[in-house]
């Protein structure tokens, strides 16, 4: 797994100078004139600057975005915000090799995943286009004595408040933009300071698509001065978070002063259960990938993976050998499978975790390392696998949001689901069998938004996925997730 070096030099020209926030359909700076250095995790050296974003430029934005909503856009019909949505895929998927690109620079995530995701984008746009008439009134039946008509409307809830973490912003941008648009609200999007490039370039792309001054608006800055601001807001009427638990509570009490709407979709410590009768070739590859896709920089990653104790030695060995098959090196060389993490700040952390699993007993079965020592460039780290341990460890318990997998032997059913369940997060799990009957009574066992049955994390945005217990509320796709951006209204009328 040698860290690689980059094989390409292509940089966009987007990836230069000093980046705008885009308040009001403007491209401004920030009223402080601050702006935040861009890093590129495969090398650690700075790329170009943000603006940084504050209280002040938050509130700009959510007055551009409260005068469009109560302005022009407010008229716009169904079909015309579906055309729109339909300019937006096509402009989006023309310039996706761009996209791709501004991302694996910016958060690190190798061009075979960020490449890989235009289809899915294609899909999601289609999706919330296909929303559009979500809004649509009918008239409901009353018990009431005399002649009234009773109509039942859904209204867009207005200005929307996006707060997106950086581990996806090509994917995360649209649960936020997409409802915003499908319903007519407005939004404010404060993407994370470690990744806010490609969402500030597709913003660039919607502007040039159509969409109205201050329909969509984009303010970068750090969390605790951008965020906090855009969570107390007193005229945002929802926020839609994702992102850590710690952050999540932050924006609860932030959110009191006008009682906002709240989406959080929040962490996990998901359970994937592998029993004696899975299919190995599958299992191994697949659980592993469940854990280090995007560097394990993933809400949903299957991190605590119980193993049937039988198998147990078995898969270690397997997942442990698949692990070092796997490319790590910077995301441009297009054979890389994962890239570096985001920040200095995440590879400290991750390390700790490493070092914490070790010292509560768990045995390192594989990785570890930082990659080419600790002087390197870049923030690489092994793919890893505790194995042996137990679900009161460390490595267990908390979201290490890095390539680190802890290995979890299980006697029978219902001790795995015991384990499964011993989390405070409810975000996602998985189980691998050969059984259906095994299928369907683990899958609906565990206390988890979204459950995998021989796969892991494949995701169609007309289904969603939500978590439960501490993994947050609210739902990511299908109608649920529009549904939030609206708010239902009874008019009674009198005929008589
Ligand atoms: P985070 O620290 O909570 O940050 C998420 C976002 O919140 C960033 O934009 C951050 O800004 C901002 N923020 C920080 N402090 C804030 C405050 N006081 N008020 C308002 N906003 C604030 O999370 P992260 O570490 O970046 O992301 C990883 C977490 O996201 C993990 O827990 C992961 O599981 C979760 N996640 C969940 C899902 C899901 O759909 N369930 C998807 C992806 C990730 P800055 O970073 O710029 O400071
Ligand atoms: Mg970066």
């Amino acid at each position: 797994m040698p860290a690689r070096e980059s094989t390409s030099s292509a940089i966009p020209a987007f990836v230069s100078g000093s980046k705008k926030n885009l308040i009001g359909g403007k491209w401004v700076d920030a009223t402080s004139g601050q702006q935040i250095d861009v890093i590129n995790p495969a090398t650690g050296k700075p790329l170009c600057r943000i603006a940084q974003g504050d209280a002040t430029d938050v509130d700009l934005a959510v007055s551009a975005a409260r005068r469009a909503f109560e302005g022009g856009w407010s008229r716009w019909t169904p079909h015309q915000r579906r055309k729109l949505l339909l300019k937006i895929h096509d402009i989006v998927l023309d310039h996706f090799d761009e996209l791709a690109l501004i991302e694996t620079l910016d958060m690190g995530a190798p061009l075979s995943r960020t490449q890989g995701l235009k289809e899915w984008t294609s899909q999601v746009l289609q999706f919330f286009a296909s929303q559009c008439d979500a809004a649509a009134s009918s008239t409901a039946q009353n018990s009431l004595p005399g002649n009234v008509l009773t109509l039942k409307h859904l209204a867009p809830v207005g200005v929307v408040g996006g707060i997106i973490p950086w581990n996806g912003p090509l994917i995360g941008l649209w649960w936020i933009f997409g409802p915003a648009l499908a319903t007519g609200c407005t939004a404010v999007l404060k993407p994370a300071e470690d990744a806010s490039l490609s969402v500030l370039r597709i913003a660039e792309l919607m502007t040039e698509a159509g969409v109205p001054d201050g329909v969509i608006n984009v303010v970068t800055g750090y969390g605790a001065d951008a965020g906090q601001a855009l969570a107390e807001h007193k005229d945002v009427d929802r926020i839609a978070f994702t992102g850590s638990i710690g952050t999540a509570q932050t924006i609860v009490r932030a959110s009191v002063g006008n009682l906002k709407r709240l989406q959080l979709e929040l962490g996990g410590k998901s359970p994937d259960l592998v029993f004696a009768d899975a299919d190995l070739d599958k299992a191994v590859p697949g659980a592993a990938m469940g854990v280090y896709t995007n560097s394990g920089q993933v809400c949903v990653a299957g991190t605590r993976i119980l193993v049937q104790r039988s198998i147990h030695d078995e898969f270690v060995e397997r997942m442990t050998e698949f692990t070092k098959t796997i490319r790590v090196g910077d995301g441009l060389d297009p054979n890389t499978q994962l890239g570096p993490l985001i920040s200095q700040r995440q590879l400290e952390r991750v390390m700790h975790y490493i070092d914490v699993g070790g010292g509560e007993g768990a045995r390192l079965a594989g990785g570890g390392n930082r990659l080419g020592g600790d002087l390197a460039p870049g923030f690489f780290v092994e793919p890893t696998v505790f194995s042996g341990a137990s679900n009161d460890m460390t490595i267990a318990r908390e979201e290490i949001f890095g390539p680190v997998a802890t290995v979890i032997p299980f006697d029978d059913m219902d001790d795995a689901l015991q384990v499964a369940n011993d989390t405070p997060f409810g975000l996602a799990g998985g189980v691998w069998t050969g059984s259906l009957s095994t299928a369907h009574k683990v899958s609906q066992a565990i206390k988890a938004g979204t459950v995998w049955v021989n796969c892991y994390g494949v995701l169609d945005p007309a289904v969603g996925f939500g978590g439960t217990k501490m993994s947050g509320y609210g739902w990511k796709g299908a109608r649920e997730h529009v549904e939030g951006y609206l708010y239902p209204k009874a008019v009674y009328i009198n005929l008589d």
